[in-house]
């Protein structure tokens, strides 16, 4: 059982009140957006109901080129050059023309926070009336507001599975090692959906998303464990949106699950909420130094988001498309896209959804800004 290091009891004081920006969750999305305000004089707070990287909320893979541009080397574990897929009648070996690699929750968390200058409280938000947000340690209101809350959008109109959009997943982390990034596509997992294995040098990440939320991936997941010999141990879950959603709301803006930027097919949600988070922040920071109006910057928001839209609908076409399509059939083109040029040209593509190099002209470096380790 990990331990709770949130404050509780007597220390669960009424919050101060007095910000220019709220931004309410502090996982991938809140802290990139947290991260891009840093050094533009707005008072700035950040609330989760837990410590800044008390809870790990994925396999916590991501584009290596991503984690180098946003300066987090340092929560690197392992890099992967080839992605193996693994069918009942195939395995196709895919190289890849950019590598992937595993991170540390915990340390990635402390590292973005460490490059924003806001303050942190742990509260736990219940809701929202008009601008004032209800938490369990008392309202909060601020001229800016950002919801990156995951994909609950708790402050804005959510979603109550199974009944939604949603994916699920779920996954074990038994030490160990490994050498290979792998995927299952295999109907005795999951029907639709996949399995992985995600080695972090220590331990192992193994999973399985189910794109359908009425099938639970509880049983399933400890079999791909015990068929890898790995220990079902410490595990972690949650919902995962597989649909955009309008990026603001009721003049809030909303970043990462909460807004559904996590990728249809691959699950993908960690560099797009730094994406989108960094886009947030742009448009917050233009607010601050008097460049927009807010009304400005939530309708540039909210179109920069949408303008994303029909790359989100490819990707989900391929979610509802890939597990329909018979396994042999579906072999025989894995097979073919071992094709050195295609895999370039796809995986170039997908890359290019949220590019690495967004990140580039980013915020001030973190030598410029005052480190602090997390609260
Ligand atoms: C099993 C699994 C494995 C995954 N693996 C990968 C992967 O390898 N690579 C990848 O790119 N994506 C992966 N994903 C998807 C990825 O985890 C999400 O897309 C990503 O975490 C979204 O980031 P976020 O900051 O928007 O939301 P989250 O990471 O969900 O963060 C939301 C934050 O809000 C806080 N919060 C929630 N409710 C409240 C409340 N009421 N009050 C206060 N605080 C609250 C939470 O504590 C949390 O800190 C995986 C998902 C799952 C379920």
């Amino acid at each position: 059982m990990p331990t709770r290091r949130t404050k509780r009891g007597p220390a669960r004081t009424s919050l101060p009140r007095d910000h220019d920006v709220l931004i309410c969750g502090a996982s991938f999305a809140g802290l990139a957006v947290a991260r891009e305000l840093a050094g533009c004089g707005a008072r700035v707070l950040v609330i989760d109901r837990y410590e800044i990287g008390e809870r790990q909320t994925s396999a916590c893979g991501i584009p290596t080129e991503w984690l180098r541009v946003m300066g987090l080397m340092k929560a690197h574990r392992q890099t992967f050059g080839r992605l193996v897929v693994h069918t009942p009648h195939v395995t196709a070996r895919l190289e890849l023309p950019w590598t992937f690699s595993t991170f540390d929750y915990p340390e990635l968390c402390s590292l973005l926070w460490r490059r924003s200058d806001a303050a942190f409280e742990t509260a736990t938000v219940q809701g929202r009336t008009g601008g004032v947000v209800h938490t369990d340690r008392g309202d909060l209101s601020a001229p800016l507001i950002v919801d990156a809350l995951g994909w609950r959008r708790m402050l804005g109109r959510g979603y109550q599975p199974p009944n939604a959009p949603l994916s699920r997943g779920l996954e074990v982390h038994p030490w160990g090692a490994g050498d290979e990034l792998e995927i299952w596509i295999d109907r005795r997992y999951v029907p639709a959906g996949y399995g992985w294995s995600f080695p972090a040098r220590d331990e192992v990440r193994v999973g399985v998303g189910s794109f359908d939320p009425g099938f639970h991936v509880k049983d399933t997941t400890v079999m791909l464990a015990e068929d890898l010999a790995r220990e079902p141990i410490r595990y972690q879950g949650n919902w995962i949106p597989h649909k955009l959603r309008e990026a603001t709301e009721d003049g809030v803006f909303f970043v990462g699950d909460s807004a559904g930027h996590c990728l249809p097919l691959t699950a993908e949600g960690i560099r797009t909420a730094f994406y989108f988070g960094i886009a947030c922040g742009r448009e917050l920071r233009a607010v601050v130094d008097g460049r927009r109006t807010v009304a400005e910057a939530l309708v540039r928001y909210h179109d920069f988001s949408a303008g994303h839209e029909w790359k989100f609908r490819s990707m989900l076409s391929a979610q509802r498309l890939i597990p329909r399509v018979p396994p042999r059939l579906l072999a025989g083109a894995l097979v073919a896209m071992q094709w050195r040029r295609f895999v370039d040209w796809s995986f170039g593509h997908y890359l290019h959804i949220a590019p690495p190099d967004f990140a580039a002209p980013g915020p001030p470096r973190a030598a410029r800004l005052p480190q602090r380790a997390a609260a």
